[in-house]
């Protein structure tokens, strides 16, 4: 962990590395938690490291076999806005623009698609995945979040209603992505965000996984969220590292398994790589020994150059980098198996979801309606339910009648708000968002 110190002190002391003409006038710093997160894990869970690379390499020779030309899956999310400050409640805008974002670099969609350098055309491609929005929570804090140089355990309460923040929404089903003011222990640092890759493994004993369920999920600094965001980092990062919501897309990229593109090797400080030793999992990601974060979109850069045909440079396009945002544009075909594999496997629940709900809500006709309504409700189907609960925007059980008919009418008498309204069927469960005022 030393080696975090020292990276972050000398973020402090600016002016006191040169760069060459390429690079920014800034040191290198972590703007991405995972490595510090998977260490922090490691100790707490001894064997963890070692269990994470194991899945990533089974979902590397998995995904293989079924490369992104399948299934369409649609993963629907949950926004926890956490905030303090007036600033930090992002408006609605913000956020459907960061889910279209997600949409966009998922699905190639990507208005910058075309800038990856030809050199690479046979390995990108569309991950064939979507990000439905479930509901926006937002949550009034006292608390603020902090992290140190070897936890984001001070991070992590963001996820939790007891320690200010917002507790998940059934993190088995739903991506739950919380986004607030991280403040990295060192003030002047970032940290753009930060994500834990499926632990859930079936080959660990009962009650030893980690994280746990509540935690799993994405945090992301409200300034990194979006690209209409008024929010921005302060000078000059504000400039140097423009946002264009990658942050998200990357930090997903971690939640379905992949790891940086160069494994995290090489030296933070120095920006000296290293050539040998561990690899991200994904084949034909070019190899290389440390991120792009200070060089920009550097065509000539190629810190492991194998003097054999085929070596290509390293890939700042690449949204797993911590290239300017500016520069990244693709996901390649083996990281798009390793993250399908993964939904297919250790987070199959998120898709297998979404395609209940789509298929209940048009064969079994659900109307909730009026809606916007004064409380009183009535939930009509063609089939008998078998269940009909309405949570509140926490997941709290405000109504519940387990023997219901056809048609039901409900009367909430519950606070103004937005609602959600779950009828479960024989053949699957439909979801109503409703507002009462
Ligand atoms: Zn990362």
């Amino acid at each position: 962990m030393r080696k975090v110190i020292l990276i972050i002190l000398s973020f402090l002391s600016i002016n006191s590395v040169l760069f060459g003409q390429n690079k920014l006038d800034i040191a290198p710093f972590d703007q991405c938690g995972f490595r510090i997160g998977t260490e922090e894990r490691d100790v707490l869970y001894p064997g963890y490291k070692e269990r994470i690379d194991a899945i990533l390499k089974k979902a590397a020779e998995e995904g293989k076999l079924n490369r992104g030309d399948g299934d369409l899956y649609t993963i629907n999310v949950v926004v926890h806005i956490v905030y303090k400050k007036e600033a930090e409640n992002l408006d609605d805008s913000i956020i459907l623009n960061q889910i279209k974002i997600l949409n966009d670099d998922f699905r190639r969609t990507n208005a910058d698609a075309n800038n990856v350098r030809s050199i690479y055309d046979d390995i990108v491609t569309d991950a064939n995945i979507e990000f439905k929005l479930d509901r926006i929570i937002r949550v009034s804090t006292t608390k603020i979040f902090k992290g140190n140089l070897r936890s984001l355990a001070g991070y992590d309460k963001i996820k939790k209603t007891i320690s200010g923040g917002s507790d998940a929404i059934d993190p088995v089903h739903y991506l739950n992505i919380w986004v607030g003011n991280l403040q990295p222990p060192i003030p002047g640092s970032l940290l753009f965000g930060y994500a834990y890759p499926p632990a859930d493994l079936p080959n660990w004993p009962d009650g030893n996984s980690a994280p746990s369920p509540g935690l799993e999920g994405v945090v992301i600094d409200y300034r990194a969220f979006g690209s209409n965001n008024p929010n921005q980092f302060p000078a000059p990062f504000n400039t140097l590292f423009k946002i264009k919501g990658r942050t998200p897309t990357h930090e997903v990229g971690h939640y379905l398994g992949l790891r940086h593109i160069w494994a995290d090797k090489g030296n933070l400080l120095t920006g000296a790589p290293k050539c040998n030793g561990e690899d991200d999992g994904a084949d034909d990601t070019p190899f290389c020994g440390n991120n792009s974060q200070l060089e920009g979109c550097d065509t000539t850069k190629n810190t492991c150059r194998r003097n054999q045909p085929g070596d290509l440079p390293d890939m700042f396009e690449n949204y797993m980098d911590y290239s300017r945002e500016e520069c990244q544009n693709s996901f390649t075909k083996d990281q798009i198996s390793i993250m399908r594999s993964v939904l297919e496997n250790e987070r199959v629940e998120l898709i297998e979801t979404s395609t209940a709900i789509t298929n209940v809500k048009y064969v079994n006709e659900l109307l909730v309606f009026p809606n916007p309504s004064n409380g009183q409700i009535i939930v009509k189907a063609k089939i008998l339910p078998i269940n009909i609960q309405v949570f509140d925007l926490l997941g709290k059980l405000v109504f519940e009648n387990n023997k219901p008919l056809l048609v039901n009418k409900i009367d909430l008498n519950t606070a103004k708000g937005i609602y959600f309204v779950k009828t479960e069927f024989s053949n699957g469960i439909a979801t109503e968002k409703i507002i009462v005022e």
